[in-house]
């Protein structure tokens, strides 16, 4: 089984509207909410994937129930920690081509709960093969918060994929407890490195083989529409992909962090766990709801997906 971790999921709502405007009312008739945040995306592709797939995390007051309730709508497994704060909502109102977004911080943890939550996960875990981690800590648990989960998960020896940034993602790096993957994308890593990531065979294994990822045996680094770069422990791969009709692409990282979840789980080869992970991004791309896949068109991509050792 995959167990697939979002700490701070949120609701989030879209407002379409023709014109913004400021200071007056603004009317939406075409408004959805969903469930929200990195791990709950990852859920749902791996859902339509057919993978025996759980999610969990922390959850609080009536949005928590709303998600829960949208995860059993999609028959997807979940079993989350209960918190006394309140799941966030998070606002995207899309006008004239833009997106503004209003993102609630969500709630705080308290320092009982943040022990307390480890207890249970050191439980949850013992079904699980492999543990995909996705997105921000929430407020109130400290930025080491991830390794403590990660050791965990170590000590029962269970796989972790990461997909986080920022301070939490160098504590772990910095740290004993190892991921099997971690996900950069060209930004992140260029934020992790504090400088800018020139987009070359020759930089990328230069900065790969930086001493800052000792002990990560996978670093796969997406680049959108160029496809990805990867080191294997001292194996480097250029991942080439087909140019595709991109109909909204928020969310193909969480895609492609479910599809190398799934591969290192089913114990593919490289170029396999390549393949699969672009391949559900690209897939998620080319719909226009988030954390979606249509595995139809599943086995015409993957194969003009071009893995090469460089
Ligand atoms: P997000 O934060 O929105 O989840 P990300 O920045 O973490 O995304 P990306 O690198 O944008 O992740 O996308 C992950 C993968 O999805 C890419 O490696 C690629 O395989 C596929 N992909 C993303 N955008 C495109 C695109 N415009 N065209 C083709 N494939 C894409």
């Amino acid at each position: 089984m995959i167990i697939s971790v979002t700490m701070n999921p949120s609701v989030d709502i879209s407002y379409p509207l023709e014109n913004f405007k400021l200071d007056t009312v603004n009317r939406v008739t075409n408004t959805t909410k969903t469930a929200g945040g990195k791990g709950l995306n990852v859920a749902r592709v791996l859902q339509q994937t057919g993978a025996n797939v759980l999610a969990s995390g922390m959850i609080g007051g009536h949005l928590g129930e709303f998600i829960q309730t949208e995860l059993e709508n999609k028959k997807i497994q979940h079993d989350f920690f209960t918190i006394n704060g309140q799941t966030r909502n998070c606002i995207a109102i899309l006008h004239e081509g833009k997106q503004t977004e209003i993102l609630e911080q969500g709630p705080v943890i308290s320092e009982d709960e943040a022990e307390v939550f480890l207890a249970y996960f050191a439980d949850l875990i013992e079904g699980a093969d492999i543990l995909s981690f996705s997105g921000s800590l929430p407020a109130g648990l400290s930025d080491d918060y991830y390794e403590k989960m990660i050791t965990l998960c170590n000590e029962q020896g269970k796989l972790v994929v990461l997909d986080s940034s920022g301070t939490v993602l160098q504590k772990v790096l910095a740290s004993k407890a190892k991921p099997l993957l971690i996900k950069p994308n060209i930004e992140e890593l260029a934020a992790l490195l504090g400088k800018p990531i020139e987009n070359n065979l020759e930089s990328l294994k230069h900065v790969l083989s930086s001493s800052l990822f000792n002990g990560i045996e996978w670093i796969v680094v997406s680049m959108g529409a160029d496809g990805a770069f990867a080191k294997h422990f001292d194996t480097f791969y250029q991942v080439t992909i087909p140019q595709i009709d991109v109909i909204n692409p928020v969310g193909s990282g969480d895609a492609t962090v479910a599809g190398l979840t799934q591969a290192l789980e089913m114990k593919q080869n490289d170029e396999d766990v390549l393949k699969h992970g672009n391949v559900l991004g690209m897939l998620n791309a080319q719909e226009k709801r988030t954390g979606h896949v249509n595995m139809q068109n599943y086995q015409a991509l993957v194969d003009q997906i071009q893995v090469k050792e460089v």
